[in-house]
């Protein structure tokens, strides 16, 4: 099939996770998140009790994981693991470690490839990640690459925190932040850096409209 596809890496608390969604509901297209297999993973392996040294059966398990993602709603999507609703649990600090540090093992990438490649269905989808333009969707008419600086990531983050009521330090965030972008940009396996040809957006100073509106500028120059 010859979906349409527009892939939006880039790190965390550059706004993918928000700016996606909404293109995807402007266009009408589906969104496949691709964090969220990662952390589905991550999961899965925690409550079966595996080995990350088992790097075959991580693989297997990668293949044929049960995931539904239900759609509740106009916005709201329940995600269920083994029949079990999981959209909160997956979001934990806990489950975002867990879920890097599988992100790491080429055969767990590679079990998650094609179950994102089938993500791609008429009339289009929207790819949020840090490998979709370079590696899942290379074949991918539009690609951006949503940055924001670290400083302005860490706001972002300490919001989001405050607002759980977690109690964080700014300069530790910011820190914490460096050091993962430099770990994520060079990492042996899908190392994160702006497919070939994408179209670079630092969002430090955009609002989340005029992000989504470039985007579409893109999507609409290119169909
Ligand atoms: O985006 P999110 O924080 O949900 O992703 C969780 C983790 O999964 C990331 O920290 C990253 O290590 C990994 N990931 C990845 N490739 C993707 C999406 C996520 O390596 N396409």
């Amino acid at each position: 099939n010859q979906a349409p596809v527009i892939t939006i890496d880039g790190p965390s608390g550059a706004g993918k996770g928000t700016v996606s969604q909404l293109v995807a509901e402007k266009l009408g297209w589906q969104l496949l998140d691709s964090g969220a297999l990662y952390r589905l993973l991550a999961l899965a392996v925690s409550h079966h009790g595996m080995s990350v040294e088992d790097v075959d059966a991580l693989k297997v398990l990668a293949e044929h994981l049960d995931i539904q993602f239900e759609q509740k709603g106009d916005e709201k999507v329940e995600i269920i693991l083994e029949g079990e609703v999981v959209t909160q649990a997956i979001r934990t600090e806990f489950v975002g470690n867990q879920a890097s540090m599988l992100a790491a093992i080429p055969e767990v990438r590679e079990g998650l490839l094609l179950r994102q490649r089938a993500f791609a269905q008429m009339p289009g989808l929207v790819a949020d990640g840090r490998d979709m333009g370079t590696i899942v969707f290379p074949e991918a008419p539009v690609k951006i690459f949503l940055t924001a600086s670290p400083e302005e990531r860490a706001q972002r983050r300490l919001l989001q925190l405050q607002e759980k009521g977690d109690e964080v330090d700014f300069e530790e965030l910011v820190k914490t932040i460096k050091e993962r972008d430099e770990r994520d940009a060079n990492r042996a396996v899908a190392p994160l850096v702006p497919a070939p040809g994408a179209l670079v957006i630092d969002s430090t100073e955009l609002t989340i409209e005029q992000v989504v509106d470039m985007i579409l500028a893109e999507a609409a120059k290119a169909s």
